[in-house]
């Protein structure tokens, strides 16, 4: 894409009401627009992002089983009410219709997908099930000073299973597991599983995914050696003592985001919707269901927050808007346009993701939109190409630069 053609443009200045870096970092480089607190809108830039993002859950979730589907967010109360979540959950929003009916949008979607699976599931040998979506959900929060990392409107992947047995449901949890530790490596982060009680109405345990970071609103204990990780909420374990998991390790206390759940929901919502299937025995039985959270633009601010640096946003390939960001110098010679032109075309039919900076603007503005926006690859075309012959290229994260001929960079960015 031609940056002369996009919508957005980058800004120097953080809005003052933004007290969050990753809001600030988004905003000034164009990727998201603040709404209201707690509630933004993704433009071009930023969309590609959660994209990349949703592209990665979606693999994963895929291949553990998950099915995915796309379910209501504008609900009727009465499920919420017989769940019990209209009274006692805080952050449901309740709507009222001129027609005096009550409505309420997804803040999490047990009360619809419990029926929905009871509609089809009437055997054993209709199990397991796991069924997902990726979208919107709406919380009444108190607190939206985050950012992107804590919305009144957020993206979720939202997963729902349904098994037979404990055991069963025991197995598919640590595949969600593992599928969840797959998704952070792979967007570039690090997090650790906490072992946590479960939500409102349940004891049995459950994992949050952690990562570390200052902008974080949980406070963890982690151990220094091995991957044992607790919620301070819920741990009688203090900063300093040595891990009881490995005994090696000494634990230490740091601010985390949750970037991910996982809960073991018993036979409640069965219960709830009077759901049951027939079992091997011929008897009616009601399964074990669990619900396994992502939260998608959470995760977006989090990578802003743990891997930006002093200049801005540094993006990991994964999830990047684009892979490369050739900046063209204005020239007076028509060359280093053609030039850069032909970079873009022959990089584009290589299948790599182009952002083309083909606006008459100066040089130090450029380079610093450039690291403000954080892609990948940055590459220079200016007349001192033309007498090289080749390119320079400077890596966003680290700055090592090197020069490279256009079918080198092809080589190297489709190895
Ligand atoms: P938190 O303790 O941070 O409020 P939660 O326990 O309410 O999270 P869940 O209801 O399990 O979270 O939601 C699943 C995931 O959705 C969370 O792990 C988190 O990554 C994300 N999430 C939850 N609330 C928000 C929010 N208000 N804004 C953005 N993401 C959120
Ligand atoms: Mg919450």
């Amino acid at each position: 894409m031609k940056q002369s053609q996009l919508v957005t443009k980058t800004r120097r200045e953080a809005p003052k009401d933004e007290v969050s870096k990753n809001a600030q970092l988004l905003v000034r480089a164009g990727y998201v627009h603040k709404e209201m607190a707690g509630v933004y809108s993704y433009l071009p830039l930023g969309r590609l992002v959660l994209e990349k993002i949703e592209g990665i859950v979606r693999e994963e979730m895929n291949r553990i089983g998950g099915q995915e589907v796309r379910m209501a967010t504008l609900h009727p109360s009465e499920p919420w009410k017989q769940t019990g979540a209209w009274d006692n959950v805080d952050v449901v929003f309740k709507i009222q219709s001129r027609t005096e009916k009550e409505y309420t949008v997804g803040q999490s979607e047990e009360e619809i997908v419990t029926p929905i699976a009871k509609e089809y599931i009437e055997s054993y040998k209709d199990l397991p099930v796991a069924i997902y979506q990726i979208g919107q959900k709406y919380r009444d929060e108190l607190r939206a000073k985050s950012g992107i990392m804590r919305g009144r409107e957020f993206t979720m992947k939202d997963m729902y299973s349904f098994h037979e047995t404990q055991e069963d449901f025991d197995r598919f949890y640590q595949l969600a597991k593992e599928a969840y530790l797959r998704v952070y490596e792979r967007a570039g982060l690090v997090a650790k599983a906490t072992e946590a009680s479960g939500g409102a109405f349940t004891t049995k345990l459950s994992y949050e995914f952690m990562v570390l970071t200052d902008a974080g609103e949980d406070d963890i204990l982690y151990c220094d050696q091995c991957s044992y990780c607790a919620n301070v909420e819920i741990t009688d374990e203090q900063e300093g003592q040595s891990c009881t998991r490995c005994g090696a390790g000494t634990l230490s206390r740091a601010k985390a985001s949750e970037v991910g759940n996982i809960f073991d929901l018993g036979t409640k919502y069965a219960k709830d919707f009077n759901f049951t299937f027939k079992n091997k025995e011929g008897g009616e039985q009601h399964p074990i269901m669990g619900c396994f959270g992502i939260g998608i633009t959470r995760l977006m601010g989090v990578i802003v927050e743990a891997l930006s640096d002093e200049k801005g946003i540094v993006w990991p390939e994964s999830v990047a808007p684009f892979h490369v960001h050739i900046v063209e110098i204005p020239s007076e010679s028509a060359d280093v346009h053609a030039e850069a032109g032909e970079l873009y075309r022959e990089l584009t039919e290589a299948g790599v993701e182009v952002l083309w900076d083909d606006r008459d603007v100066r040089a130090g503005e450029k380079f610093a939109d450039s690291d403000l926006m954080g892609i990948p690859l940055r590459i220079v075309v200016s007349e001192k190409t033309l007498t090289a012959g080749k390119f320079e290229c400077v890596e966003r994260e680290s700055g090592h630069t090197s020069h490279k001929s256009i079918s080198e960079l092809i080589g190297h960015l489709t190895a």
